[in-house]
């Protein structure tokens, strides 16, 4: 289906241990749908199976980003082919400036040969640092090497919000934020919403969810999704508690 990640029947194992199973979940373009679950359900491993992660092996199942499959792409096709990644724990990159990053990855998005508009790109890059209130030094620094976590998440959003993806899949952004950096991450998520893009907010608490009002959300335990319903469903499940879950499987 054009205008959807499809994902379908995805089985994924690691170390031989299933984790996904028989997981399936469609986000239309223009929706920003909410994955919540307790710990270890395997909501990472969703995030990064669809990515390509070498470690996590996909048994069977299709994920199909406007109609192509991207189960089996190499990482680097499956972000250009439009899906973009926010980590729970984003890794350092030691010599690789931030705004040398975001350019390199803009520029292998353009054809071969192609000019790069280095002015406009440096425009473009401050007026989203300062969305999320990021001070401009942070150019120059190398990606998240000894930034705090907060710092660390407004960096993902702040690759987010350049490389303008189809879809995006935000995994526990919201972790380790202060109430203020919360605010903010969740301002740039927001302004990046539209009818061009489908967003997947993946998140253990319902806070996060006061900021960033979803469409659909989705309670996910043991490696599949029990439940789904509408934004009132994460304050039934503030309110309840991650035990009921287990007796909806
Ligand atoms: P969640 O994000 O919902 O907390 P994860 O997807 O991170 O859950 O983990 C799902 C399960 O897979 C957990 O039981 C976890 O211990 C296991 N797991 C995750 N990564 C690895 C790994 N690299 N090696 C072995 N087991 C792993
Ligand atoms: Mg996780």
């Amino acid at each position: 289906m054009a205008d959807t990640l499809d994902i379908q029947n995805l089985n994924v194992s690691i170390a031989e241990r299933q984790i996904l199973k028989n997981f399936s979940l469609t986000v239309p373009k223009g929706e920003v749908h909410a994955i919540m679950g307790p710990n270890g359900t395997g909501k990472s491993t969703l995030a990064k199976a669809l990515a390509g992660h070498p470690d996590y092996t996909v048994n069977s199942g299709h994920a199909f980003l406007d109609g192509a499959d991207i189960i089996g792409q190499a990482p680097d096709a499956t972000a250009r082919a439009g899906l973009f990644m926010a980590f729970q724990y984003p890794n350092e990159i030691s010599g690789v400036t931030i705004a040398n990053f975001i350019r390199a990855a803009l520029q292998a998005r353009l054809p071969k040969g192609a000019p790069f508009d280095a002015k406009g790109y440096y425009a473009k890059l401050y007026a989203k640092m300062d969305v999320l209130q990021m001070d401009r030094t942070f150019t120059s620094r190398s990606v998240n090497e000894g930034f705090s976590g907060g710092e660390k998440k407004r960096c993902e959003i702040l690759q987010m919000m350049m490389l303008d993806p189809k879809y995006a899949v935000l995994d526990e952004t919201d972790s380790g934020l202060d109430i203020d950096a919360l605010r903010i991450v969740a301002e740039g998520v927001n302004a990046l919403r539209g009818p061009d893009i489908g967003i997947i907010v993946i998140t253990h608490y319902q806070r996060l969810l006061e900021h960033i009002i979803p469409d659909k959300v989705h309670v996910m335990y043991d490696g599949r999704i029990v439940r789904s319903g509408g934004k009132e469903l994460a304050l039934e499940l503030e309110a309840k508690g991650y035990d009921w879950v287990k007796e909806l499987v």
